[in-house]
């Protein structure tokens, strides 16, 4: 099939805060390098006209980013020291800080906001606005930025040298037909291509396999957040205040907390953490959250609101040794992509826009030179060590690892971190750790009824979570909320979320997990049905596939509910068989964060 080709001499896949970053800094030092050139100040030849490209998946710049989010404005005010006088949306500068320890029923103060936490001289923000404010400025510094175009593959030349990205078809229906509207994906072509994808990037996960750039690396590790927007009926949480929480809901073998953070016109911006290496298949991060409302603290906080947006995102915390090598021939990889993200502080704006800042001046340096090779990029990782980004990361080099024996053990270590200087324990440099869903232990380790079949089997989550009823005031199911992330996707497309053995949804992980995609998915998009094609025996199942039986006697099969997806990415991160494939679906589907 013939395809388009563009050619681009810089093509940034991701326009989030890391790559539009990159992308505008990448035009000033340009600009700044030809006008000296010219006046005779800087020797050299003028570099002309250098297009840069970004593409993002979203339908428009920000949709699909999902933040807390307080800014250290570091990265910012390095690539725009003026930001304030050029009109970056902010919310509110932090003006109090409150750190509390949550039992079932009280919410105790910390006379002491631990020092990570602190926030003063920060700012919330909503990552939406801010990547759709840069994003304007990107444009007119004269990137040419193409919303509704996900990278779907990465194109690479016969030595394997990153050569640009095709970006995904669109008109296939569900049928993997051509539809009357058929467009195929371009090749963008690229001397250096710059995956920003944010955390567990679906192009970044292949190429980093394919080019082994994780070798002698920590397996990297991921949170989810889950949150939602309230409007307040009053001034009772001010703009600028943020209050941090740890324990209820989660257990102690559970990586959590939970964020309270004020904007402004009374909009109140909620959410809670889970670390998706958690241990019990029952598990759901998104009822986890809405236990989390309950708790008599929040639950005055939010009397007589509105729940007004919902959204999910994974986290990247596997830190300093979970990180990938950030270069090959014709690539970078910046931002979250990168695991740049400072796990104890849940920040990561501030390295993404750092991190495209010197990704861009390690691509000025390969423009100067010609040479687009792995050993030319390598300065990106120099500038990286020798960039306060570092740094930051070695001191908590063994945060999160460290709660893999569970809250008390990781808080202490957390705690002798800063006598230390990020040794773990005091002692060991590096801990060892798990890709998360190797934590996830069998229904059988938890005694849960997970061998019954049938029906009951449906109420499965109950077991956990036997206190949970979602009442449409306070708590949500998934359905409402989802409808509050306003997802689109058009529903006749190849689902973009590859089960690659549908059989094991149907026996093994029944018996083992209790499917447990239906409750790590926060947007309802794993749904176990009966599977009536199955009562007429017609179901195509491989011989001797009994797969799992409702009451009525019927098997049952795995739904892909994708139009839900918000493009979380915890399904791919988290199925403990890892048969889930996280593909881009057709550009422009996926949710729509305004204001998140
Ligand atoms: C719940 C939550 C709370 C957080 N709270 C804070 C906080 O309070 N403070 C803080 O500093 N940080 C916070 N972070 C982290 C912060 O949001 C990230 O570190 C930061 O957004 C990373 O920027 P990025 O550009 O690397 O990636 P992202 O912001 O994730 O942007 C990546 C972009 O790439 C697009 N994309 C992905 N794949 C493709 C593809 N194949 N083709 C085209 N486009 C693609 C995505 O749609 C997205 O727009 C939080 C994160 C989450 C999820």
């Amino acid at each position: 099939m013939e395809r388009e080709i563009l050619e681009f001499d810089v093509v940034f896949v991701g326009a989030g805060p890391a790559n539009l970053s990159g992308a505008l800094h990448l035009t000033r030092l340009i600009k700044t390098h030809n006008e000296a050139v010219v006046k005779g100040e800087r020797d050299g030849k003028p570099l002309g006209e250098i297009e840069i490209a970004v593409i993002e998946k979203g339908a428009t710049l920000g949709a699909h980013i999902l933040s807390g989010a307080v800014m250290d404005p570091k990265g910012l005010k390095e690539l725009m020291p003026d930001f304030i006088e050029q009109g970056a949306p902010l919310e509110a500068p932090v003006k109090e800080d409150y750190f509390l320890y949550l039992t079932q029923k009280r919410a105790i103060r910390s006379p002491l906001t631990p020092p990570p936490l602190k926030n003063h001289g920060y700012y919330i923000v909503s990552l939406n606005r801010l990547t759709a404010w840069l994003g304007e400025k990107c444009e007119e510094a004269g990137v040419n930025v193409f919303p509704e175009f996900p990278g779907a593959d990465v194109l690479y030349d016969e030595a394997d040298r990153v050569t640009g990205v095709r970006t995904g078809d669109k008109g296939i229906d569900k049928e993997g037909k051509r539809k009357p509207n058929y467009e195929p994906g371009v090749d963008l072509h690229a001397k250096v291509t710059v995956l920003g994808e944010g955390p567990r990037g679906s192009l970044a996960k292949q190429l980093i396999q394919r080019l082994n750039l994780n070798e002698g690396r920590e397996p990297q590790v991921y949170s989810i957040g889950v949150k939602e927007l309230w409007e307040l009926p009053d001034d009772r949480y001010p703009a600028g205040r943020v209050t941090h929480t740890l324990g209820f809901p989660s257990d102690a073998h559970t990586y959590g907390g939970g964020w309270i953070y004020g904007m402004q016109n009374r909009i109140l911006n909620i959410g809670y953490v889970t670390g998706l290496d958690y241990q019990d298949p029952l598990l759901d991060p998104h009822a986890e959250f809405q236990r989390y409302k309950q708790h008599p603290f929040l639950a005055k906080l939010l009397d007589g609101g509105k729940m007004i947006r919902y959204g999910a995102k994974t986290i990247v915390a596997g830190g300093y040794f979970a990180m990938p090598r950030l270069y090959a021939d014709g690539l970078l990889l910046v931002g979250d992509c990168a695991g740049f993200l400072n796990s104890q502080r849940l920040k990561g704006i501030h390295a993404a826009m750092k991190s495209g800042m010197l990704a861009a001046e390690a691509i000025f340096a390969a423009l100067v030179a010609g040479d687009y090779s792995a050993q030319q990029l390598k300065k990106y990782e120099q500038l990286v060590n020798e960039s306060w980004i570092i740094p930051e990361l070695r001191k908590v080099r063994n945060f999160h690892a460290a709660f893999q024996h569970g809250r008390w053990l990781g808080l202490a270590n957390a705690g002798l971190q800063f006598v230390t200087g990020g040794r773990a324990w005091g002692l060991f440099d590096r801990t060892k750790s798990e890709a998360g869903h190797r934590a996830m232990k069998k229904l059988s380790a938890f005694g849960y009824r997970g061998d019954k079949k049938g029906e009951e089997r449906g109420d499965i989550t109950e077991q956990r979570y036997t206190d949970l009823r979602f009442d449409g005031k306070l708590t949500f199911n998934k359905l409402t909320d989802v409808y509050h992330a306003a997802v689109g996707h058009d529903e006749d497309q190849p689902a973009h979320l590859h089960v690659l053995d549908l059989n094991i949804c149907a026996t093994r992980c029944v018996e083992e997990y209790g499917n447990p995609c239906q409750r790590f998915c926060p947007a309802a998009v794993y749904e176990m049905v009966d599977d009536v094609a199955s009562a007429n025996n017609n179901d195509g199942r491989p011989e001797g596939n009994d797969g799992d039986m409702s009451a009525a006697g019927t098997k049952r099969r795995l739904q892909i509910n994708f139009s839900n997806c918000v493009h979380c990415k915890t399904c791919d991160i988290m199925d403990p068989y890892q048969i889930i494939n996280w593909v881009t679906p057709e550009g422009g589907g996926g949710p729509d964060y305004k204001g998140m």
